[in-house]
């Protein structure tokens, strides 16, 4: 354990930052990926450590199973031994077996668990038939150095540690090849995968350790037979990984942040915008439950209503256009009809009003039509982009006041 972290930080802190260091955490790419993800489920599991729905996901045990049974492949081989594809399939037999029996693992998509089982057997066939010591020549073999199998490493980055696990690193024609292994069901596109900073940031270490730049990062993507191999760009990843922990420091508020993740996130019964699925079906529930679908046929009706509405009101017009009527009568209400002429100018955020803006400030008219934004001044003291001292002179014009809102979605799934 990184006992002296948090003061090691206290001792280095980067040029320009002023971090507090308050959550004192080991940080990793997967932290500060949760984090950008979702603040919340972040603050759930990594500073209040609330206890999960489920350990992991199919998709995620199914990961963890192919990545262990490589990296015994691997280790076998260091120790100049190759598996066998049968004694390779025998060995994923058997951790599937205790996986699967010992971790409270949660099924979300609709597949089954020999479905699941079937996809990583296939998984693992296909590495093995195209990437394993058994497909590669005697040359190739005798070439392929393995210096380590889930490799753990520490970066130490301006006075920050971070830490990371290498699935394999392997020494060859001069070259540290820091190599991944990817079950993930979608295929990254090159300019994803120079984004990608996680291997990067691991290339750091090794080359600290081996005082090389010689590195290449390798990415195998198993389900589709595909490599990515690039070099790594070490300031990019220490650029993110700095930024991605300063972010962290100096949150405030970990708001919610729904995504297509939500599915997959663990901590929905403590979410405010899961829980209610989760709460146990009380009277006020369904009550909840009722008001919400009351509420949404209302919304629907209001919408059809308001189409009806401006048709009828398009038509009195017309009608008392046409007829030179001020006032159209029916049988219980008058409907008194004003048409006066009106302008329209280019909406707020489009390049036609900042032109409208730029003209009028060159004919010396800008001061005759500028008015109060109030939304803009509304942001700037909400997000506090002002001073104390200027947002408190104003406190006499604001005035609080609590605004309910409420938008409707479609519920995809029950
Ligand atoms: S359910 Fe979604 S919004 Fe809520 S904590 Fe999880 S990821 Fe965040």
């Amino acid at each position: 354990m990184f006992m002296g972290l948090s003061q090691s930080l206290l001792k280095y802190p980067p040029p320009g930052m002023h971090f507090s260091y308050k959550y004192k955490m080991i940080y990793s790419y997967s932290r500060i990926n949760t984090f950008k993800n979702c603040p919340f489920q972040f603050k759930l599991r990594y500073i209040d450590k609330e206890k999960p729905l489920w350990e992991h996901t199919a998709e995620s045990i199914l990961g963890n199973i192919v990545h262990e049974v490589l990296e015994k492949m691997y280790y076998d081989f260091k120790h100049g031994k190759i598996n066998s594809l049968k004694e390779t399939l025998q060995y994923f037999e058997k951790i599937w077996k205790k996986c699967w029996s010992e971790n409270n693992i949660k099924i979300i998509k609709n597949y089954s668990r020999a479905e699941y089982k079937r996809l990583a057997e296939r998984h693992l066939i296909n590495y093995i038939q195209k990437f394993s010591p058994l497909s590669l020549s005697e040359e190739e073999k005798k070439r392929l150095k393995i210096l380590d199998v889930e490799k753990k490493v520490s970066i130490a980055l301006n006075g920050f540690n971070m830490i990371g696990f290498i699935d394999r690193l392997d020494y060859e024609n001069g070259l540290y090849i820091i190599n991944d292994y990817k079950t993930s069901m979608t295929l990254p596109s090159e300019d994803d995968m120079k984004k990608d900073w996680q291997l990067a940031l691991y290339s750091i270490a090794i080359k600290k350790k081996f005082s090389t730049d010689k590195i290449k990062l390798r990415w195998y993507y198993i389900n589709f037979d595909k490599v990515f191999e690039l070099k790594p760009d070490f300031s990019h990843a220490e650029k993110m990984a700095i930024e991605g922990i300063q972010a962290i420091e100096k949150a405030e508020e970990f708001e919610p942040k729904p995504s297509a993740l939500c599915d997959w996130c663990a901590y929905q019964h403590l979410c405010p915008l899961r829980k209610h699925l989760f709460m146990p079906e009380k009277k006020e529930e369904v009550e909840g439950e009722k008001l919400v679908e009351e509420y949404a046929n209302l919304k629907i009706k209001e919408k059809k209503i308001k189409v009806m509405i401006d048709e009828m009101k398009e038509k009195i017009i017309n009608y008392a256009e046409e007829n030179d009527l001020g006032s159209v009568y029916g049988k219980n209400y008058i409907a008194n009809v004003k048409i006066k002429e009106d302008i329209e100018f280019p909406s707020k955020s489009s390049e036609e009003r900042t032109d409208l803006i730029r003209l009028l400030k060159k004919m010396g008219k800008w001061d005759n039509v500028e008015d109060l934004d109030v939304y803009a001044l509304k942001s700037i003291i909400l997000n506090k982009k002002w001073t104390d001292n200027e947002i408190e002179r104003l406190d006499k014009f604001i005035k609080e006041k609590k605004i309910g809102c409420i938008s409707l979605r479609k519920r995809e799934n029950k």
